[in-house]
């Protein structure tokens, strides 16, 4: 009898080991695949059912309390949304929309990080390893990869090394939890992403101007959240007032505004009074809509006299030029010029013009962020 309640245990323990593992390819809980009830809905106060349900397992998981798990919307999911929203540094509306949803996959990725992942097609390693906020050169290590550059579609990585075996002393097969000591820095953007400036580490800044644009800001946001990297973005005032979501939107995500003017003029040889005008109109705009004022300012090409130098300090901005002086993005005719423009002049502390005008730079974009990381590069804004 006891010989086979212990064998009853050792299956059981055998079980338990076997669902872990079979579910560890997400590791953890894994209200995951679940998100993606989420997409597509918004969810507030009040709101009730599975979504709510699902919603409230995935806040808890990621150290959120919504209260109880009963798929109604009160007050304490609403703070713990709220508290989830500031954290996440998006905007703090305790509404669950397309953007909060992104945020969860994003946080949940990086918290959670599968142990093992297939590539999909277009996906290359470094892109997969910002995603969960693993290290590249560990997984290269791990899974004996040559070259980094060649990995396929279809590809299986481990994406950590599997922790020793905790289960079965005399098979009693404790369920081996998932454990996943997951370093706080790993959530979200890592503290120090935006460093003083310029800093003593090997960094880069991206900034982008002559947005924001529709056609491109979107696009070029979505990249910048799939690296978990920040950029700069000067924007020019009557482009703004015309697209104030975007910029919110920018500032949202965490990114710097700063100021391309309002006309997109030259103020170089003006007069003092235009060139005040044009840099106070578009603080206005820029301020209105993010609810702070720019501290940067990037002159339209770059033209400066002293007289504009004077209204800098007056109006306490900090012009901001670019280091790829020479290697400048817009004559570039293909991505490959965009990408050789910015890696001729990669270097620790920086600053690399590109803009959203040249269709180009999207296309490069990837690329960019992936060379550059690839050459030891972090990446910052400016503060
Ligand atoms: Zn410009």
């Amino acid at each position: 009898m006891r010989r086979r309640r212990t064998s009853l245990r050792a299956l059981f323990g055998f079980v338990l080991l076997c669902l872990v593992i079979s579910r560890s390819s997400y590791g953890a809980p894994s209200p995951i695949e679940e998100l993606s009830l989420l997409k597509g809905k918004i969810l507030s106060e009040d709101s009730k059912g599975q979504s709510v349900l699902v919603l409230q397992r995935v806040l808890t998981a990621l150290g959120y309390d919504p209260g109880p798990q009963d798929g109604v919307f009160g007050p304490r999911t609403l703070e713990a949304v709220r508290r989830f929203q500031k954290d996440s540094g998006i905007a703090v509306d305790g509404v669950v929309g397309p953007r909060t949803v992104e945020s969860l996959e994003r946080i949940w990725a990086r918290k959670f990080p599968p142990e093992t992942y297939t590539l999909r097609p277009g996906e290359t390693l470094s892109l997969v390893c910002a995603r969960f906020g693993v290290s590249l050169g560990e997984v290269v290590r791990t899974n004996g990869i040559k070259d980094p550059d060649l990995v396929y579609a279809g590809q299986t990585l481990i994406l950590k090394p599997s922790e020793p075996e905790q289960a079965g002393q005399d098979g009693q097969g404790g369920p081996a939890q998932p454990q996943r000591p997951v370093p706080e820095d790993s959530v979200g953007y890592p503290p120090g992403w935006r460093a003083s400036f310029p800093a003593p580490d090997k960094k880069i800044c991206l900034t982008f101007n002559d947005g924001p644009d529709p056609a491109t800001t979107p696009k070029i946001l979505d990249i910048l959240s799939e690296y978990g990297i920040p950029a700069v973005f000067f924007v020019i005032g009557k482009n703004a007032e015309r697209y104030p979501e975007l910029v919110r939107e920018i500032h949202e995500r965490g990114h710097v505004v700063g100021i391309h003017g309002y006309e997109h003029v030259p103020l170089a040889g003006v007069s003092r009074q235009q060139a005040l005008a044009d840099l106070s109109k578009a603080l206005q705009v820029v301020e209105r809509i993010i609810g702070a004022r720019p501290a940067f300012w990037r002159p339209p090409e770059g033209a400066v006299d002293d007289m504009t130098r004077d209204l800098t300090r007056e109006l306490d901005l900090t012009l901001v030029m670019w280091t790829n002086i020479c290697g400048g993005d817009l004559p570039a005719s293909d991505a490959d010029e965009v990408l050789r423009g910015v890696l001729n002049y990669a270097r620790d502390g920086a600053i690399i013009l590109l803009h959203e005008s040249n269709p180009h730079v999207l296309e490069a974009l990837p690329r960019i962020v992936e060379e550059l990381a690839k050459r030891g590069f972090g990446f910052q804004a400016l503060r």
